[in-house]
């Protein structure tokens, strides 16, 4: 991350914390936009140095809004989507609908009626019931890809591990269904089969269940004579919340799975297909701090220490969720007579487990009117943001080369209620 101090005084791409927090207000979600191209760029690097035919999707439930459409248009990149708001959202942006691919294990009719309206590229199939389902809605020819778990073990949270058997997505190849799925598509008359998508987790700092997966799925398209033109290894690329945290390895990892394709391929005398890759949080999680104030410092005298701020797990649900670590650092640098002590960095909602860090080393002299900084916040967090207590969505700003832009105000008073209708009697 680009943020170290000056003068004491945290700078974050060159830009003052402490101004941007004081001009902006608190909690703030600021994102290095140069490290979201660079990140985006790396992706394609890499792929066009192994590849003829491939594609870069941002997931962008990891975070979106109409400037990180923008953004991703101008890097030549494709968007996944699972919902409607989703997909409107991109729409809205001005994104091309035929690079947008509709995931998710329930979309509902009114989505795929929506998304068939527009024109949407994609359609990754996670059952057998939405064969049919999208079959009948579809007027005329769209294609498909099915989304199977290759049944491969990984090594991340129980959460966001998604490519095996037993889970809420996709279709087995262990099973039958998957297998099932491709007979049944061929049947249909406005379905093209394209090919086959898989996501195995999130948070992978090892290409070897993507080795592995390559290797199933080979075999089991081989076994069955299925023919594919696409393939989609899905995301989860993992990161570095912490110095605990291996980042996936892009350059050698991409080297060391693409070999692998070229294996299988060669094996049973394939071309090789479109790759599609869809990382989210490996785009955007590294771009971004949230700043929050300090208020109340409360010392159990013995036992703990609580610096409250002023924000928690409405903008910041992965640490009560999973139990995600982070690292938090002062915006004012502690000076070398401060001593450390280690502090539970606590939001303001009414939950105990509303808890951004425990145990986190925080100066002594830290006190109400203090700015933090939680590194590393960039995916999951704003899109993950909820108004229980009815707090408001936090403000996000973009620093870039030419200065800094807001690309989302901070949510007002009268939006929280703008829904509510009031009974008169
Ligand atoms: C969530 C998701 C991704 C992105 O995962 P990251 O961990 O953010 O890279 C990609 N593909 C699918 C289908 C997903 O559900």
């Amino acid at each position: 991350m680009t943020l170290e101090y000056h003068n004491d005084k945290l700078q974050f791409r060159g830009q003052d914390v402490t101004n941007l927090a004081d001009q902006y207000g608190t909690p703030l979600i600021i994102y290095d936009e140069v490290h979201m191209r660079d990140m985006m760029r790396r992706f394609h690097a890499v792929l066009s140095s192994h590849l003829e035919n491939y594609s870069v999707s941002y997931a962008s439930k990891a975070f979106t809004a109409l400037q990180m459409i923008n953004l991703l248009k101008e890097e030549d990149m494709e968007i996944d989507v699972v919902s409607s708001g989703e997909l409107y959202t991109a729409i809205k942006g001005g994104f091309s609908p035929s690079l947008i691919k509709f995931h998710g294990n329930n979309k509902t009719v009114e989505e795929l009626e929506f998304a068939l309206e527009q024109g949407v590229g994609l359609f990754i199939i996670d059952s057998l019931d939405e064969v049919r389902l999208l079959n009948d809605l579809a007027h005329s020819p769209v294609d498909v890809l099915i989304r199977v778990n290759p049944g491969v073990d990984v090594d991340t949270h129980e959460f966001i591990s998604t490519g095996q058997t037993d889970s809420k997505f996709g279709m087995s190849i262990v099973d039958g269904t998957a297998l099932k799925a491709v007979i049944d598509i061929d049947k249909t008359e406005n379905l093209n089969f394209k090919g086959i998508h898989y996501h195995l987790g999130s948070q992978l700092s090892d290409p070897a269940p993507f080795v592995n997966a390559l290797t199933a799925v080979y075999d089991w398209l081989n076994d069955h004579e299925i023919e594919i033109e696409i393939l989609n290894m899905g995301g989860g690329f993992g990161v570095r919340y912490t110095e605990d945290d291996i980042r996936f390895p892009i350059e050698e990892g991409f080297e060391e799975i693409l070999t692998q394709l070229k294996t299988v391929c060669a094996q049973y005398d394939l071309e090789l297909p479109h790759v599609m890759i869809e990382p989210g949080r490996s785009i955007a999680a590294e771009a971004a701090v949230t700043v929050y104030e300090v208020g109340t410092v409360k010392d159990i005298p013995g036992v703990s220490r609580y610096v409250s701020i002023n924000g928690g797990m409405s903008d910041h649900i992965r640490t009560p969720l999973y139990g995600a670590e982070y690292d938090i650092i002062p915006v004012k640098k502690q000076t070398d007579d401060v001593e450390s002590v280690s502090a539970h960095v606590v939001g303001k909602l009414c939950e105990s487990g509303d808890i951004v860090g425990k145990n986190k080393p925080l100066p002594s002299t830290i006190e109400r009117g203090d700015y933090v900084a939680v590194k590393t916040t960039g995916a999951y967090h704003y899109s993950m943001a909820s108004n229980y207590n009815q707090m408001q969505k936090p403000a996000v700003i973009f620093i870039s080369p030419h200065g800094v832009k807001q690309v989302i105000k901070r949510q007002t008073l009268d939006q929280l209620i703008q829904n509510d209708v009031l009974i008169e009697e």
